[in-house]
């Protein structure tokens, strides 16, 4: 029952604390990071964290979900989480995923799918075996992650969102899910799917949890080219001071955020809809002024997405051949050793994305698809910097326009057009990728709707527990954005929220 997650998280701080104290008043084991006794090392001191398994660790395999890297082991901890382990948490497992990030609801797996541990009866259900007909999605693809801290089993979870990854399944599973401007966090060690879009994300079971993990991991990383520099932070630091000054932390006032008309769209579930208009008004109750706004673009948003993503997906994706590392064939002539490495070692949906990447690319359709895709990925952006009274950092023109009311601190969206649906509709019939059956895929691209534009734009969103349908009874998140670097509101906006 819900009481009982909530003793559980009553529980789950204190128990944390407990693990702390024990390990700092007993044997010093870490030989490696001399600690001082008695003092913990930071706030996550000893707390277990899960990572996508996408995102490189070297002590356990990273396999991206795939068969091409079963047994891939990472001569090197990515940056987070060597800076995670720096900070005394425990790196406590690696989670499931959708193959290299590529899905939206965790079936695209060579190790299978992920269940969602939520349930409307108020029992969490792992199944390892069969199917259970009524078993939910826990969305992807960092599904792993989500699962696990819906369930308690452990205290937050890195995961990667290049188009939603983090923040979708945060929705269906009712937790926070965070996904930081682009380059914020170093992407160093993340397995890429489309670099220009990556982000880490964190998975926590609230915004404050979220917050703590954010402030450990957003740090200048001079091993990541797209790392943010340091003079950018100071300058958005700067630039948004005036706004964070006035920033009351108790409420909402003077805080305007926008309602766009676009993210209305026809696919959207009623229930939602609704938990939507509860969240406005729980917006207002809080203090915050509620302005429509309009991001023409929105509709173009997802074929963009999907064209530019599965662009740079399949370039990312000839490095794995067979010979240097990863899934390798029993072939004896070499000109078939990189066709039989992929044809064994890459999952379907991966197939047929770099069919449709390849395709986007090729001479004759590159003007007809990708860069049109580019000049949307622009508007999107542009979009955002029409509605957004912080300016953006990144243009040098821009001005701050703070007093013009018609402008909006932060924006609320739903998180996902509707609840997690069933397992059973989301896995393709026939996985094979030159079939036409498996257009049930291409369906499912419509889930990621609300989270591709934030991505296209690179500004920091985050999908909070809302409530619960009244027709299911199954979690519902909403999305809050803001402008690129401006993650303080963001943050200050969802805590209140929460
Ligand atoms: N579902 C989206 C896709 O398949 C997003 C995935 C992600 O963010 N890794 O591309």
């Amino acid at each position: 029952s819900e009481a009982q997650t909530r003793w559980f998280k009553g529980m789950f701080r204190p128990w944390c604390l407990f693990m702390q104290s024990i390990l700092k008043n007993s044997v010093d084991v870490s030989t490696e990071h001399p600690i001082t006794l008695g003092q913990a090392k930071s706030v996550v001191d000893g707390v277990p964290i899960a990572i996508k398994d996408n995102i490189c660790t070297e002590r356990m395999t990273t396999t991206c979900g795939s068969k091409m890297l079963e047994d891939f082991e990472s001569p090197y901890d990515a940056t987070v989480v060597k800076l995670l382990r720096d900070a005394g948490a425990l790196i406590v497992a690696k989670c499931n995923l959708d193959q290299f990030g590529m899905g939206s609801h965790n079936v695209h797996s060579h190790f299978g799918h992920v269940n969602n541990p939520k349930n409307t009866d108020g029992h969490f259900h792992f199944s390892l075996e069969s199917l259970p007909s009524h078993q939910r999605s826990a969305g992807g693809s960092s599904g792993g992650s989500a699962a696990a801290v819906a369930a308690d089993l452990c205290f937050a979870a890195l995961g990667s969102d290049t188009g939603g990854s983090v923040r979708l399944p945060a929705s269906y599973c009712g937790i926070v899910g965070f996904k930081p401007s682009y380059g914020r966090i170093s992407r160093r060690g993340l397995i890429a799917y489309a670099n220009s879009l990556d982000t880490v994300g964190i998975l926590a079971k609230d915004t404050h949890d979220a917050e703590l993990i954010y402030d450990l991991l957003s740090k200048y990383d001079k091993q990541d080219p797209t790392s943010m520099l340091p003079s950018m932070r100071e300058r958005i630091q700067q630039e948004y001071a005036d706004c964070y000054d006035t920033m009351d932390p108790d409420s909402l006032k003077g805080v305007r955020i926008g309602v766009p008309q676009e993210y209305r769209v026809k696919e959207l579930d009623e229930s939602i809809m609704e938990i939507w208009r509860m969240g406005i008004q729980k917006l207002q109750k809080l203090g915050a002024t509620i302005v429509p706004i309009s991001l023409p673009n929105t509709q173009y948003a997802l074929p963009a997405y999907y064209i530019l993503a599965l662009a740079e997906a399949s370039s990312n994706m000839a490095r794995y051949d067979g010979m240097r590392y990863g899934h390798t064939a029993e072939t004896t002539t070499s000109d078939l050793l990189y066709a039989d490495a992929r044809t064994e070692g890459l999952g379907a949906e991966v197939k047929r994305r770099i069919m449709m990447g390849t395709f986007a690319l090729s001479a004759g359709h590159y003007e007809d698809h990708f860069l049109p895709a580019q000049k949307i990925r622009r508007l999107v952006q542009t979009d955002f910097n029409n509605v957004f009274c912080m300016p953006n950092p990144l243009l040098d023109d821009a001005v701050a326009d703070l007093s013009n009311t018609s402008k909006v601190h932060a924006i609320i969206t739903p998180g996902a057009i509707s609840t997690a649906p069933l397992i059973s509709k989301c896995i393709p019939e026939v996985d094979d990728p030159t079939q036409h059956t498996s257009v049930k895929s291409v369906d499912g691209f419509i889930d990621d709707v609300m989270t591709v534009p934030a991505s296209l734009a690179g500004i920091p969103a985050i999908t909070v527990p809302a409530g619960k349908s009244t027709v299911d009874g199954w979690p519902v998140g909403l999305q809050l954005l803001a402008q690129y670097g401006d993650e303080k509101t963001l943050l200050h906006v969802a805590k209140l929220f929460q």
